[in-house]
């Protein structure tokens, strides 16, 4: 039988900066498409005490683009020395010479969000404004480079490729291929904004290829869960999904979610802008969705998530606990 395995948020998510090289159809730029890029020692004190209170020990760095962020080594090194565990997201466009610079920095993994390896497809998911000929030459050239820094990228540090995917298979069951060929761990996530659309192109691809069902994981206090697929009994690979899952003091009441266009409910804590503050909903601006980091800390729904936390912590702890945090738990 199938064992659902059960685990706390254990990341925050930190947009760093707007900017991207890319102009993607589907990109939510984490609910802010003029966030400001952060400064570091905001967030670096941040961290700490959500490290400190909430028990998060992760820091995933989006943006825009964060490998455009110009402080992104020195943002790195400085949260490495206080105990978090770096990641980022990137398209893949950045000079090769940059991988082993963050991997020296401290950072520990790399997503790389590939959606298409056809220069076309990955032009029809883009917001453009070139001709065709110009916009299949670039699209080829960013593809290639995404996909090289991708070959780099996995002999140094753990390496991942997410594909959102849309309403075509195609493109996600090519990048399947070639994760599996090259033996590169993948996720597929759903393109919030299609709905049920993308979740059934996903189910087609898994059932196409006979992908079995292995393994479940649910991240409590948040909408956030895991399924992981095997093909040909070796290789692995997981499907990130969205449940309803919504914060009592922030979402009661929420007339996007009554009118069922709430596809995310409460996700977990990110952080933009400068000054810093905290996001809660991907779909809405103003307090309490967006709250500068001192009124946060002082607001109903910091008080229901550090509760929650400790109730869920305790219950984990006496129940079967997932192996990364083990210690990361204890207090
Ligand atoms: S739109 Fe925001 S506030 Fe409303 S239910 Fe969704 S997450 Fe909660």
């Amino acid at each position: 039988m199938l064992k659902v395995k059960f685990c706390l948020p254990r990341s925050v998510r930190i947009k760093l900066n707007s900017t991207c090289q890319y102009n993607c159809k589907f990109c939510h730029q984490e609910g802010n498409s003029s966030a400001q890029e952060v400064n570091q020692d905001e967030v670096v004190a941040c961290l700490k005490k959500f490290k400190k209170e909430l028990f998060f020990y992760r820091a995933h760095y989006t943006g825009g683009e964060p490998t455009l962020y110009r402080n992104l080594i020195s943002l790195i090194k400085k949260t490495k020395k206080i105990g978090i565990i770096n990641s980022i997201t990137s398209n893949g466009q950045f000079d090769p010479s940059l991988l082993p610079k963050l991997k020296d920095a401290g950072l520990d993994s790399i997503n790389f969000s590939i959606h298409s390896l056809e220069k076309f497809s990955f032009l029809k998911l883009q917001n453009h404004k070139m001709n065709i000929k110009d916009g299949s030459t670039w699209a080829q050239n960013c593809i290639d480079l995404a996909v090289s820094n991708v070959i780099n990228a996995e002999k140094l540090l753990n390496t991942k490729i997410n594909c959102v995917v849309g309403d075509e298979f195609s493109s996600a069951e090519d990048i399947l291929l070639f994760c599996t060929k090259n033996n590169i761990k993948l996720r597929l996530l759903n393109d919030l904004s299609l709905g049920e659309r993308s979740l059934q192109t996903i189910n087609f691809i898994l059932k196409k290829s006979e992908a079995n069902l292995i393994g479940h994981e649910v991240t409590l206090i948040s909408s956030s869960h895991r399924l992981d697929y095997q093909l040909n009994e070796k290789y692995i690979f997981g499907v990130k999904c969205i449940r309803n899952f919504y914060l009592k003091s922030l979402c009661d009441g929420c007339q996007i979610r009554k009118e069922g266009k709430c596809y995310e409910g409460f996700y977990g804590i990110r952080l933009e802008g400068n000054p810093l503050k905290v996001r809660l909903c991907l779909y809405r601006n103003g307090s309490p969705f967006v709250q500068k980091l001192n009124d946060f800390f002082k607001s109903r729904q910091y008080r229901e998530l550090k509760k929650d936390t400790e109730d869920v912590r305790q219950y984990l702890l006496k129940d079967d606990i997932i192996e990364e945090q083990k210690t990361n738990l204890k207090k």
